[in-house]
């Protein structure tokens, strides 16, 4: 169980009253330690967000924390995250600086072309830097978010849970001089009893950027939204997203030319009603008479506890570590290329230290042994599944308790880098992580359900206001 000290206190995020107590320490300016590994802690901070207060890690110190701790960072070498330290994102005092190569923005009479930006596949160097696109931006923001950190136990997730916690994670994030939430448009839970009021807070901030084309050019918002449906219609494409069944938005033919090409994988897994959500993100502006109109989109697809997967075999992993409530981390490649070997999964409840977990599928380029190298290069065990030679999931290195906190130590090495991608900086990109708290329950029933969810809404709405 997870134990933080205040002051001369113990508390922990089980207890009914830990935010009060986050609040009193807030109010006294007293800052918790994590106890994850022994008394002396890691210090920590307290955020309010929504007129919430929620615990979280100080910059730069996610290796500080033992594997499995909610504030632990996996090593640099096995995220695609690493690779846009610097450059994708910095961290300034007190908030992460975000630089994106899609534009948020739109100058009067300009109508770019609609692209779907596709899966990134493009060198690693680039001549503009590495920036975020849509694809590494949607995967930082579900690390941030802690949804790529499955808890093990006890663990339920809907969209509620994934908008609060998306939210949660644009804190304090800037694009340019502006906060990311002045951008980001999360539906709010959609609920019959509140859908006056919901879209009467949608049109109002949709209404604030829909222009005319006029020489103040537009401002351009950020969807990320579960799609339910993508049908022909009209001049293009309806675009229908739960929980906003009646607001759809436009997709022009020749963007969805691009969808098909670039996201194709994501369209089977789609069309095929493999388990799980698709989720889209994308820019839209606004058009003078109120209709959304997509101008770049990116497609990534999650499991049903909404943990991103590439194919049925990495769906077969997720299925297997949360029927036996193992805790785990899905990596995410961010630019990087799928050539690149990566380790697909790190397992956090084997002992002190993650082993890190390769599905090897058919798409990927890089062969057997390529992987193999790269995974014997790390210096943390590894296990590898090589679907296409044995079907059946091969044994899972099992759950193996942690030495004793007052002995234990952080994992500090620092092995060689697995591709030329990774930077040699030897400590890690830290940052604003999830909090420990976890931001909502998930509820029980659809009554309680529809009354968090609009609870949560309107606090979240509020802030856009
Ligand atoms: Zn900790």
């Amino acid at each position: 169980m997870a134990r933080y000290s205040i002051g001369q206190a113990t508390v922990s995020p089980d207890q009914p009253d830990f935010e009060q107590m986050l609040q009193s320490a807030y109010n006294s300016k007293l800052r918790p330690n994590c106890l994850c590994l022994g008394a002396s802690g890691v210090p920590m901070y307290i955020s309010q967000i929504n007129g919430r207060f929620w615990l979280k890690r100080m910059p730069d110190t996610g290796r500080q924390h033992a594997t499995g701790c909610a504030s632990w960072e996996m090593p640099e070498e096995f995220s695609g995250r690493s690779d846009l330290y610097g450059s994708g994102f910095t961290y300034e005092e007190n908030e992460v600086k975000l630089r994106l190569n899609f534009p948020l923005s739109r100058r009067g009479g300009q109508s770019p072309p609609p692209t779907a930006k596709a899966n990134a596949e493009k060198p690693s160097v680039q001549a503009d830097g590495k920036r975020l696109t849509l694809r590494s931006l949607l995967h930082y923001l579900w690390d941030e978010a802690g949804l790529t950190n499955w808890p093990g136990k006890n663990a339920r997730r809907n969209w509620t849970f994934v908008n609060e916690s998306l939210t949660i994670a644009a804190d304090q994030k800037t694009v340019k001089q502006d906060n990311l939430q002045h951008y980001l448009f999360l539906p709010e839970a959609w609920t019959k009893e509140h859908r006056e009021e919901i879209a009467g807070r949608r049109r109002e901030r949709f209404a604030r950027i829909s222009g005319t084309d006029g020489k103040n050019g537009h401002q351009l918002l950020l969807v990320i939204a579960e799609v339910k449906d993508i049908e022909q219609a009209g001049m293009g494409f309806r675009t229908v997203f739960y929980h906003l069944p009646d607001c759809p938005f436009v997709m022009e033919q020749k963007l969805h030319e691009r969808l098909l090409r670039h996201f194709g994988k994501e369209m089977r897994m789609w069309t095929g009603k493999q388990p799980g959500h698709m989720i889209l993100t994308g820019t839209f502006s606004v058009s003078p008479e109120g209709t959304p109109m997509l101008e770049e989109v990116c497609l990534m697809f999650v499991s049903e506890e909404w943990i991103p997967y590439d194919n049925i075999y990495e769906l077969a992993i997720i299925q297997k570590l949360v029927a036996e409530k193992r805790t785990f981390l899905r990596i995410l490649r961010y630019n990087r290329p799928t050539a690149a070997p990566m380790p697909t999964f790190l397992l956090t409840d084997h002992g002190n230290d993650p082993v890190a977990l390769y599905v090897l599928d058919a798409e990927s380029s890089a062969d057997v042994a390529q992987v193999e190298a790269s995974a014997s290069a790390s210096s943390y065990a590894h296990w590898m599944w090589n679907p296409r030679t044995h079907g059946e999931i091969l044994p899972i290195p099992a759950v193996l308790p942690r030495t004793d906190p007052a002995t234990a130590v952080a994992p500090t090495r620092v092995s060689a880098p697995t591709t030329s991608a990774i930077p040699t900086r030897a400590t890690l990109s830290g940052g604003f992580a999830q909090p420990v708290n976890q931001p909502i329950p998930a509820p029980q029933t659809t009554a309680q359900a529809e009354t968090l969810a609009s609870a949560s809404a309107a606090s979240i709405q509020s802030r856009f206001a």
